[in-house]
Protein backbone atom coordinates (compact mmCIF):
# COMPACT_ATOMS: atom_id res chain seq x y z
CA UNK A 1 0.00 0.00 0.00
CA UNK A 2 2.82 3.00 0.95
CA UNK A 3 6.23 2.42 -0.18
CA UNK A 4 8.41 4.77 0.85
CA UNK A 5 11.92 3.93 -1.81
CA UNK A 6 15.41 5.10 -0.41
CA UNK A 7 13.98 8.83 1.04
CA UNK A 8 16.37 11.21 2.12
CA UNK A 9 15.55 14.22 3.49
CA UNK A 10 17.82 17.63 4.58
CA UNK A 11 16.79 20.36 6.79
CA UNK A 12 19.40 22.62 5.22
CA UNK A 13 22.79 21.06 5.20
CA UNK A 14 22.05 18.51 8.02
CA UNK A 15 20.39 15.13 6.39
CA UNK A 16 17.38 13.83 8.95
CA UNK A 17 16.83 10.81 6.98
CA UNK A 18 19.00 8.73 4.68
CA UNK A 19 18.16 6.23 2.32
CA UNK A 20 15.50 5.18 4.39
CA UNK A 21 12.99 2.25 2.77
CA UNK A 22 9.88 1.31 4.05
CA UNK A 23 6.79 -1.13 2.85
CA UNK A 24 3.49 -1.08 4.87
CA UNK A 25 1.31 -3.54 3.54
CA UNK A 26 -3.14 -3.06 3.62
CA UNK A 27 -4.09 -3.76 7.19
CA UNK A 28 -1.37 -3.72 8.90
CA UNK A 29 -0.21 -2.09 11.98
CA UNK A 30 3.65 -0.57 10.94
CA UNK A 31 5.60 0.85 14.32
CA UNK A 32 8.54 3.23 13.63
CA UNK A 33 10.70 2.97 16.77
CA UNK A 34 14.08 4.97 17.56
CA UNK A 35 15.32 7.29 20.29
CA UNK A 36 15.13 11.07 20.00
CA UNK A 37 16.34 12.59 16.87
CA UNK A 38 16.59 9.37 15.03
CA UNK A 39 14.49 11.11 12.42
CA UNK A 40 10.65 9.61 13.10
CA UNK A 41 9.39 12.62 12.78
CA UNK A 42 10.82 13.49 9.43
CA UNK A 43 10.09 10.21 7.98
CA UNK A 44 6.30 10.63 8.51
CA UNK A 45 6.23 14.19 7.30
CA UNK A 46 8.26 12.99 4.65
CA UNK A 47 5.07 11.13 3.74
CA UNK A 48 2.44 13.49 4.54
CA UNK A 49 3.75 16.21 2.26
CA UNK A 50 4.66 18.26 5.13
CA UNK A 51 8.78 18.25 4.56
CA UNK A 52 10.33 18.12 0.85
CA UNK A 53 12.10 14.87 0.44
CA UNK A 54 15.37 15.41 -1.44
CA UNK A 55 15.59 12.34 -3.05
CA UNK A 56 13.83 8.96 -3.26
CA UNK A 57 10.45 8.18 -3.82
CA UNK A 58 6.87 7.77 -1.96
CA UNK A 59 4.35 5.57 -3.36
CA UNK A 60 0.74 5.00 -2.11
CA UNK A 61 -1.16 2.43 -4.52
CA UNK A 62 1.58 2.13 -7.02
CA UNK A 63 1.33 6.55 -7.13
CA UNK A 64 3.60 9.10 -6.53
CA UNK A 65 3.01 10.69 -3.39
CA UNK A 66 5.89 12.84 -3.11
CA UNK A 67 5.88 16.06 -4.18
CA UNK A 68 1.87 15.66 -4.09
CA UNK A 69 0.55 19.24 -1.83
CA UNK A 70 -0.49 17.96 1.68
CA UNK A 71 -4.19 18.37 1.33
CA UNK A 72 -4.25 16.40 -1.85
CA UNK A 73 -2.71 13.62 -0.18
CA UNK A 74 -5.42 13.88 2.79
CA UNK A 75 -7.73 13.64 -0.19
CA UNK A 76 -5.78 10.49 -1.39
CA UNK A 77 -6.76 8.58 1.61
CA UNK A 78 -3.95 9.28 4.17
CA UNK A 79 -4.10 11.42 6.77
CA UNK A 80 -1.35 12.31 9.61
CA UNK A 81 -1.73 13.22 13.24
CA UNK A 82 1.77 15.28 14.02
CA UNK A 83 2.93 15.41 16.81
CA UNK A 84 2.13 18.60 17.75
CA UNK A 85 -1.59 17.42 17.30
CA UNK A 86 -2.60 21.49 15.96
CA UNK A 87 -6.06 21.28 16.98
CA UNK A 88 -7.76 24.01 16.57
CA UNK A 89 -7.45 25.63 20.52
CA UNK A 90 -10.40 28.10 20.71
CA UNK A 91 -13.08 26.07 19.21
CA UNK A 92 -14.82 23.03 20.29
CA UNK A 93 -14.41 19.24 20.13
CA UNK A 94 -17.13 19.14 17.79
CA UNK A 95 -15.91 21.77 15.56
CA UNK A 96 -12.70 20.45 15.89
CA UNK A 97 -14.11 17.16 14.39
CA UNK A 98 -16.28 18.94 11.65
CA UNK A 99 -13.02 20.86 10.04
CA UNK A 100 -11.42 17.22 9.59
CA UNK A 101 -14.63 15.83 7.71
CA UNK A 102 -13.69 19.54 5.28
CA UNK A 103 -13.41 16.82 2.55
CA UNK A 104 -17.12 15.55 2.61
CA UNK A 105 -18.78 19.29 2.92
CA UNK A 106 -22.22 19.75 1.38
CA UNK A 107 -22.29 15.97 1.67
CA UNK A 108 -24.82 14.68 3.83
CA UNK A 109 -23.01 12.01 5.35
CA UNK A 110 -20.51 14.66 6.39
CA UNK A 111 -20.63 13.47 9.95
CA UNK A 112 -20.75 9.55 9.37
CA UNK A 113 -17.35 8.27 11.04
CA UNK A 114 -18.60 10.42 14.44
CA UNK A 115 -20.30 7.06 15.45
CA UNK A 116 -17.05 5.45 15.15
CA UNK A 117 -14.87 7.79 16.77
CA UNK A 118 -17.27 8.23 19.89
CA UNK A 119 -17.26 4.51 20.05
CA UNK A 120 -13.21 5.08 20.37
CA UNK A 121 -13.25 7.75 22.80
CA UNK A 122 -16.20 8.57 24.61
CA UNK A 123 -14.81 10.83 26.68
CA UNK A 124 -14.78 12.93 23.38
CA UNK A 125 -18.71 12.54 23.12
CA UNK A 126 -18.75 13.88 26.61
CA UNK A 127 -17.36 16.94 26.14
CA UNK A 128 -18.25 18.34 22.35
CA UNK A 129 -18.69 21.66 23.47
CA UNK A 130 -15.71 21.94 25.03
CA UNK A 131 -13.18 23.67 23.98
CA UNK A 132 -9.80 21.93 22.74
CA UNK A 133 -7.58 23.77 24.58
CA UNK A 134 -8.94 22.70 27.47
CA UNK A 135 -8.63 19.11 27.63
CA UNK A 136 -6.10 16.85 29.37
CA UNK A 137 -3.00 15.72 27.09
CA UNK A 138 -4.63 12.70 26.54
CA UNK A 139 -8.07 14.40 24.82
CA UNK A 140 -6.63 16.52 23.04
CA UNK A 141 -4.09 13.56 21.36
CA UNK A 142 -8.08 11.38 21.27
CA UNK A 143 -9.23 14.53 19.87
CA UNK A 144 -6.50 14.86 16.88
CA UNK A 145 -6.70 10.94 15.96
CA UNK A 146 -10.75 11.98 16.23
CA UNK A 147 -10.36 14.56 13.60
CA UNK A 148 -7.62 12.55 11.33
CA UNK A 149 -10.47 10.09 11.41
CA UNK A 150 -12.92 12.40 10.00
CA UNK A 151 -10.78 12.47 6.42
CA UNK A 152 -12.09 8.84 6.19
CA UNK A 153 -8.39 7.73 5.57
CA UNK A 154 -7.14 4.37 4.51
CA UNK A 155 -3.99 4.88 5.60
CA UNK A 156 -3.70 6.58 9.02
CA UNK A 157 -0.29 7.74 10.11
CA UNK A 158 0.42 8.77 14.13
CA UNK A 159 3.33 10.89 15.19
CA UNK A 160 4.29 9.89 18.89
CA UNK A 161 0.61 9.43 20.26
CA UNK A 162 1.93 8.62 23.38
CA UNK A 163 4.32 12.05 24.27
CA UNK A 164 3.07 14.10 26.97
CA UNK A 165 0.13 11.40 28.20
CA UNK A 166 -0.45 10.08 31.73
CA UNK A 167 0.19 6.23 31.85
CA UNK A 168 -3.33 4.80 32.00
CA UNK A 169 -4.62 7.01 28.45
CA UNK A 170 -1.20 5.81 27.05
CA UNK A 171 -2.83 2.30 27.07
CA UNK A 172 -6.50 3.13 25.97
CA UNK A 173 -4.36 5.21 22.73
CA UNK A 174 -2.61 1.85 21.94
CA UNK A 175 -5.77 0.06 22.05
CA UNK A 176 -7.57 2.23 20.21
CA UNK A 177 -4.92 2.10 17.00
CA UNK A 178 -6.12 -1.81 17.47
CA UNK A 179 -9.20 -1.08 17.30
CA UNK A 180 -8.88 1.64 14.35
CA UNK A 181 -7.26 -1.42 12.40
CA UNK A 182 -9.79 -3.70 13.12
CA UNK A 183 -12.07 -1.31 10.93
CA UNK A 184 -10.07 -1.56 8.20
CA UNK A 185 -7.55 0.78 8.29
CA UNK A 186 -3.83 0.67 7.93
CA UNK A 187 -1.35 2.63 10.72
CA UNK A 188 1.64 3.48 10.40
CA UNK A 189 2.63 4.82 13.99
CA UNK A 190 6.17 6.42 15.33
CA UNK A 191 7.18 5.88 18.80
CA UNK A 192 9.65 6.23 21.35
CA UNK A 193 7.72 3.64 23.86
CA UNK A 194 8.83 0.62 21.66
CA UNK A 195 7.81 -1.72 23.94
CA UNK A 196 3.55 -0.91 23.72
CA UNK A 197 3.88 0.01 20.16
CA UNK A 198 5.42 -3.63 19.35
CA UNK A 199 2.23 -5.14 21.08
CA UNK A 200 0.39 -3.58 19.14
CA UNK A 201 2.37 -3.84 15.85
CA UNK A 202 2.60 -6.42 13.61
CA UNK A 203 5.44 -5.35 12.20
CA UNK A 204 8.57 -2.68 12.84
CA UNK A 205 11.42 -0.27 11.73
CA UNK A 206 14.13 0.96 14.38
CA UNK A 207 15.85 4.21 12.85
CA UNK A 208 19.07 5.61 14.56
CA UNK A 209 20.33 8.55 13.19
CA UNK A 210 18.10 8.83 10.27
CA UNK A 211 18.69 4.94 9.19
CA UNK A 212 17.06 1.69 8.96
CA UNK A 213 19.03 0.09 11.40
CA UNK A 214 16.66 -3.30 12.17
CA UNK A 215 13.14 -4.52 10.77
CA UNK A 216 11.70 -7.53 10.85
CA UNK A 217 8.02 -8.70 12.84
CA UNK A 218 7.23 -7.15 16.25
CA UNK A 219 6.87 -10.59 18.03
CA UNK A 220 10.82 -11.42 16.41
CA UNK A 221 12.26 -8.09 17.66
CA UNK A 222 10.48 -8.31 20.89
CA UNK A 223 12.31 -11.31 21.54
CA UNK A 224 15.76 -10.55 19.80
CA UNK A 225 18.26 -9.86 22.61
CA UNK A 226 19.75 -6.75 21.24
CA UNK A 227 16.46 -4.87 21.00
CA UNK A 228 15.42 -5.77 24.25
CA UNK A 229 19.04 -4.96 25.42
CA UNK A 230 19.17 -1.38 23.44
CA UNK A 231 15.45 -0.32 23.72
CA UNK A 232 13.25 -2.12 25.81
CA UNK A 233 16.14 -2.12 28.71
CA UNK A 234 15.45 -5.87 29.48
P1 LIG B 1 11.89 13.09 18.40
O1 LIG B 1 11.37 11.84 18.97
O2 LIG B 1 12.77 13.86 19.35
O3 LIG B 1 10.86 13.95 17.72
P2 LIG B 1 12.63 12.05 15.84
O4 LIG B 1 13.15 10.69 15.76
O5 LIG B 1 11.22 12.28 15.47
O6 LIG B 1 12.90 12.64 17.27
P3 LIG B 1 13.23 14.14 13.98
O7 LIG B 1 12.34 15.12 14.67
O8 LIG B 1 12.79 13.61 12.69
O9 LIG B 1 13.58 12.95 14.94
O10 LIG B 1 14.66 14.84 13.82
C1 LIG B 1 15.74 14.24 13.11
C2 LIG B 1 16.88 15.23 13.03
O11 LIG B 1 16.51 16.36 12.24
C3 LIG B 1 17.29 15.81 14.37
O12 LIG B 1 18.68 15.94 14.39
C4 LIG B 1 16.62 17.17 14.42
O13 LIG B 1 17.31 18.08 15.20
C5 LIG B 1 16.63 17.57 12.97
N1 LIG B 1 15.47 18.43 12.62
C6 LIG B 1 14.17 18.11 12.76
N2 LIG B 1 13.38 19.12 12.33
C7 LIG B 1 14.21 20.11 11.91
C8 LIG B 1 14.01 21.42 11.36
N3 LIG B 1 12.79 21.89 11.12
N4 LIG B 1 15.10 22.15 11.06
C9 LIG B 1 16.35 21.67 11.28
N5 LIG B 1 16.61 20.44 11.79
C10 LIG B 1 15.56 19.67 12.10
Amino acid sequence: MLSVREVTTAYKGLVAISNVSIEVEQGEIVCVAGANGAGKSTLLKSIAGAERIRSGQVLFDGERLDGVPQHLITARGVAYVPENRRLFPRLSVHDNLRLGSYLYRGKPDREQPLEFVFSLFPRLQERLEQRAETLSGGEQQMLAIGRALMTRPRLLMLDEPSQGIMPKLVSEIFQSVKKIRDAGMTVLIVEQRMAECLEIADRAYILQTGRVQMQGGAAELMDNPDVRKAYLGL
